[in-house]
């Protein structure tokens, strides 16, 4: 499947619609999920174009991979729910169809700032 460039991320990417902003590097940007299913739900996705987790773990460079990680940790840091600074939180990443991916760019959810909940409904 190719990249395709006219999803949402990849227009937040290119700042032709908004976002609720909480984090940009080199590696990643972050930003509120616009219909949030727990108190926080942020998302984290890389700069690159990778539609999803394969993908990325295919095709991105050790630096970018080492980017996102690190981004995600930085981002639940900034929103206190690490687990040095709060009371943890879940990542989750939806992958193509049957992983329920809307958006065909990577990207990974953080939910916290309550119970999360069961992990598979
Ligand atoms: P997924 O099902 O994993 O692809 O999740 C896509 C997520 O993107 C959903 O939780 C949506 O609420 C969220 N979303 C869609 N459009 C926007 C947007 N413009 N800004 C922030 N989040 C968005």
């Amino acid at each position: 499947m190719k990249y395709n460039e006219n999803n949402i991320f990849a227009k937040i990417l290119r700042k032709e619609i908004p976002c609720k902003k909480i984090y940009e590097d080199d590696y990643v940007l972050s930003f509120y999920d616009i219909n949030p299913q727990k108190k926080i739900h942020a998302l984290v996705i890389p700069k690159g174009k990778y539609i999803d987790l394969d993908d990325f773990s295919l095709n991105a460079s050790s630096e970018e991979i080492v980017g996102l990680l690190k981004g995600i940790n930085i981002v639940a840091k900034k929103l206190g729910i690490s687990s040095d600074m709060g009371k943890g939180y879940r990542a989750l990443a939806n992958i193509s169809e049957h992983g329920g991916q809307e958006v065909p760019h990577l990207h990974f959810h953080l939910f916290g700032g309550e119970k999360v909940g069961k992990m598979v409904e």
